[in-house]
């Protein structure tokens, strides 16, 4: 039986990675500060759930730890079983570190909450790279993002550069990016250095069900859905709304990572995201199509945005699409759901926690 450690498993991509990986067969842990998975029983998406706080050495130290019951080598002890002083039986056979204090760009570009990104989310990279390379874990990955791609070259919002090999020279547009960029470079680091067999993805807006829907650290999909199925008559969308992104459904992007884990030659970094080019607008016009309501857009922007939240409005780039040619050459595959099917899916289930 293969094990999983899937780091930040009580998150949105997390969730569902754990989920298919126990569907598949592998022993699961989860680790994730929340308490547990805000949408999902604990034994719906793993074996072991573990509430901590993985800036904190000791608890990761002890989550990398895999004890077998010494008459029966298919169980493998919970957390809450492991002896001390520790004693590794074995390592995880793939660890999924996708742990990060994010969220959207309300979130991410307000600049309130700089420190934070930069300071939790590298210590726990700091934190797993280094428990990763002592317990000799035999693969991991590391969820990286579209947001350390510079500035400069998503000015056009027709035509933005997100090729792998254009990351440098870095300029990205937050801290967040600043902090993703460096993570993904210690992860290779320690590839080059320890061995560490690493794979590395820069993920492009994914969506889906079982998301943040509510509450400021929600992506755009979600809260176009969550404001069209609260509506009136109005949705509101932060910016003149020309500005571009592509959106990847979640069942795309836990297929896009698990191919990626299983071939043997290819670290990454590689982009993990759809070519299906939008604007936030259409993004819009797409949930309120799917509403069934006469809904108008509201751009709000400038001042009346200032006026109305005290802070200037947070788009991000101009443009923004995923460049999915190294990962096509390397996986001999590319994501295919059209935005449209993962947009009817997500509706439906945020119209659900909106209207019952
Ligand atoms: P998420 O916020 O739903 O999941 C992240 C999880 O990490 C959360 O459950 C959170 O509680 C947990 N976490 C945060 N700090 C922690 C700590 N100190 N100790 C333990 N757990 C902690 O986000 P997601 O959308 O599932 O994203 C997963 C990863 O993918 C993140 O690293 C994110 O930066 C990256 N990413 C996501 C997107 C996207 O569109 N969703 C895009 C680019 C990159």
């Amino acid at each position: 039986m293969k094990t999983a450690l899937v780091l930040g498993g009580g998150g949105f991509i997390g969730g569902h990675l754990a989920k298919r990986l126990k569907k598949e067969g592998y022993w699961v842990r989860v680790v994730d500060i929340k308490d547990k998975h805000e949408f999902w029983d604990k034994d719906e998406i793993c074996h072991d759930y573990v509430s901590g706080d993985l800036r904190d050495p000791s608890i990761v130290a002890a989550s990398f730890r895999v004890e077998r019951d010494p008459n029966h080598k298919d169980v493998i002890y919970g957390y809450s079983l492991l002896k001390q002083p520790y004693t590794i039986i074995d390592s995880f056979d793939e660890v999924y570190q996708l742990a990060a204090d994010m969220g959207g760009a309300g979130y991410i570009f307000t600049g309130d909450n700089d420190a934070n990104v930069m300071h939790n989310s590298a210590l726990i990279n700091l934190n797993v790279v280094h428990e990763a390379t002592k317990t000799n874990v035999k693969r991991v990955f590391y969820s990286s993002s579209a947001c350390m791609y510079p500035e400069h070259n998503q000015l056009d919002p027709d035509n933005p550069n997100c090729e792998e090999s254009s990351a440098y020279p870095a300029n990205p547009d937050s801290e967040y990016g600043w902090e993703k960029l460096f993570s993904e470079r210690l992860f290779l680091a320690f590839n080059r250095n320890y061995n560490l067999d690493v794979r590395v993805a820069r993920f492009h807006n994914i969506f889906g069900p079982q998301g943040t829907w509510i509450g400021g650290k929600e992506k755009a999909p979600a809260a176009m859905c969550r404001k069209a199925a609260e509506s009136n008559g109005e949705l509101e969308v932060w910016g003149d709304g020309l500005q571009t992104r592509s959106f990847l459904y979640i069942d795309d992007c836990i297929e896009s990572i698990l191919r990626f884990m299983r071939q043997e030659e290819f670290r990454g970094p590689v982009n993990i995201g759809s070519e299906e080019m939008v604007t936030i607008n259409q993004l819009a016009e797409i949930a309120i199509q799917l509403s069934g309501k006469d809904i108008k857009i509201n751009n709000i922007e400038g001042q009346d945005f200032i006026d109305k939240y005290g802070f200037k409005c947070p788009v991000g780039v101009r443009g923004r699409n995923s460049d999915n040619k190294l990962y096509n050459e390397k996986m001999s595959w590319v994501p295919e759901l059209p935005l449209l099917h993962g947009m009817k899916e997500t509706f439906k289930w945020i119209n659900k926690q909106v209207n019952g």
